[in-house]
């Protein structure tokens, strides 16, 4: 993107938008204008200076960490740079709505944010100040909420099907399969961060930190059953004690095991490698064994399972001491890696264990369905239709819904390239055609302006999208190349072949494939 011109570092994870990737970028907002205006939401500009005051009711001025960047004023009061706004807009709502007569109601913005990385790397792909959608829905009801959220997702795909980029939409919701109410948005490219995991069967995919997978039969349990287990210890919240015990060479996966704790009423867990690095606390009276299907399934039974001596001797004195209650679970809660079945097809009879593909992907969208876990703390509520009692009051039911434009900026270049540079897909390109005249010859110059003047007169589509390069100091050449390595989708030459014989050298971006064209054929390449 700095070699093409798009953009220029400030500072770390900071960058300069360039008049060419402000172009590419205002080309996305309109898109997610119409479709956002489509569905019945409304644009709004919400400040970025926010204070830390409801941020603090939330609990995220705790848990958001030196991830937020954290400022004073002159009075000592505390702000940060919003790195997100589901704190300020249901504030902003639940101070204007007083009844269900005011819902549903739609909001989104689009605009800066902020996030204090440890490491700004890739550009605007994980920089420090990020230019994000965000769309917030408020309903009355659960129901609605989840009518609601299934139209946004319509929505996205109408975004992302104009935007023309191939994508996958995953799976984002641990421990729910089937009735997910989370969904990632992704690009497949060779930089991304993220793996995702399809199935080429049934279409199932899902981020690889919340894809679940059947194990094919050379890594069932069993295999291997002498090797070390893998141990991860962690100390709940209410003060259990968890241990989670995976075949050798898995990974734990910390959302599995978390929402499995959670069915267990688990608040919050702390994992580590070691028993040595966790506080044990004397007055813990419960442990809660974890033990993953990688592991041994055929030990269901306590006893039998602690003559096992697999354990760390520190371990087995813990249990061994009758001091506390215990609690077996059986599980998934590894990495689901390539090569594990498919969660959906393994449970049909017609064809188990399609082996799941990975792919490195950027992640530009999310959906959430949030419920009531901003509404509830920062008293969002409304008088519901048909109260239950005198007075009563319920919390809005709230979904939020990003999209990282300047990512997704970023993210269509690295999905998008060759060796020449950039490939753009003609819905977010700079401009779609580039002319580049040979020379300042008058009746190359003269040509120049009625080619201009004919792709303008074509559609409307081009208005506004035809570049003359008219830098005729610089060499046809490098001229030719700087257009590749920007990517117009259009090239058209006026040089020695016009003067000759009338005609254009025309090249396609994408396919590299170089026409010879009359001038008044030209229309024909815009109107099939
Ligand atoms: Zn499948």
């Amino acid at each position: 993107m700095i070699r093409a011109g798009l953009i220029r570092r400030s500072s770390s994870g900071m960058y300069s938008l360039l008049p060419l990737a402000l172009r590419s970028l205002d080309k996305i907002e309109r898109i997610i204008d119409f479709e956002m205006t489509s569905i019945g939401a409304q644009k709004l500009s919400l400040s970025i200076l926010l204070s830390a005051s409801t941020w603090k009711q939330t609990g995220r001025w705790k848990s958001a960490g030196s991830e937020l960047f954290r400022l004073k004023d002159r009075k000592g009061s505390e702000y940060c740079l919003a790195p997100t706004h589901e704190e300020e807009i249901t504030q902003l709502v639940g101070h204007e709505i007083a009844s269900y007569r005011q819902l549903p109601l739609r909001l989104y913005q689009i605009g800066k944010k902020y996030r204090d990385e440890m490491r700004p790397r890739y550009g605007l792909l994980r920089g420090r100040e990020f230019i994000m959608k965000d769309f917030y829905t408020f309903d009355t009801s659960e129901e609605a909420a989840l009518r609601t959220y299934e139209e946004v997702l319509i929505a996205y795909k109408n975004i992302f099907n104009k935007i023309g980029v191939p994508f996958v939409i995953a799976d984002a919701d641990s421990g729910n399969i089937g009735g997910t109410k989370s969904h990632e948005f992704h690009f497949l490219s060779q930089v991304g961060e993220d793996m995702i995991l399809t199935c080429s069967n049934c279409g199932y995919s899902a981020n690889e930190e919340r894809a679940y997978g059947s194990l094919p039969l050379t890594k069932q349990a069993g295999n291997g059953v002498n090797k070390k287990p893998i141990f991860n210890f962690g100390i709940s919240k209410n003060n259990r004690l968890i241990i989670c015990i995976l075949g050798s060479g898995y990974v734990l996966n910390v959302f599995k095991l978390k929402a499995a704790a959670s069915e267990n009423s688990f608040e919050d867990i702390q994992i580590v490698n070691d028993i040595k690095d966790i506080q044990i606390n004397n007055n813990f009276n419960e442990i809660d064994i974890y033990i993953d299907i990688t592991f041994q399934t055929n030990l269901p039974d306590l006893e039998l399972f602690l003559s096992n001596k697999l354990f760390d001797e520190n371990i087995y004195k813990l249990i061994q001491s009758n001091k506390h209650i215990i609690t077996m679970h059986h599980g998934d809660f590894h990495n689901t890696s390539p090569g594990d079945g498919c969660p959906i097809c393994s449970m049909s009879s017609v064809s188990h264990n399609n082996p799941l593909i990975g792919h490195n992907a950027i992640e530009v969208g999310h959906t959430f369905l949030l419920g009531t876990k901003y509404s509830e703390p920062l008293k969002a509520t409304f008088a519901p239709e048909t109260p239950q009692n005198m007075g009563e009051l319920r919390p809005i039911q709230m979904g939020c819904y990003g999209i990282g434009i300047s990512r997704m900026l970023a993210a269509i270049i690295e999905s998008s390239y060759d060796e020449h540079g950039i490939i753009w897909p003609s819905s977010v390109a700079p401009y779609r055609v580039c002319i580049i005249p040979n020379s300042d010859e008058p009746l190359i110059q003269q040509a120049t302006r009625n080619l201009f003047d004919l792709l303008t007169s074509i559609s409307h589509e081009l208005n506004g999208e035809v570049l003359i390069d008219d830098r005729t100091n610089l060499s046809l050449g490098y001229r030719i190349k700087d257009s590749e390595l920007v990517g117009y989708p259009w090239m058209m030459i006026l040089g020695k072949r016009f003067l000759e014989s009338g005609r254009v050298e025309i090249h396609e971006r994408r396919t590299r494939k170089i026409l010879d064209v009359n001038f008044d054929e030209i229309k024909n390449i815009f109107l099939t």
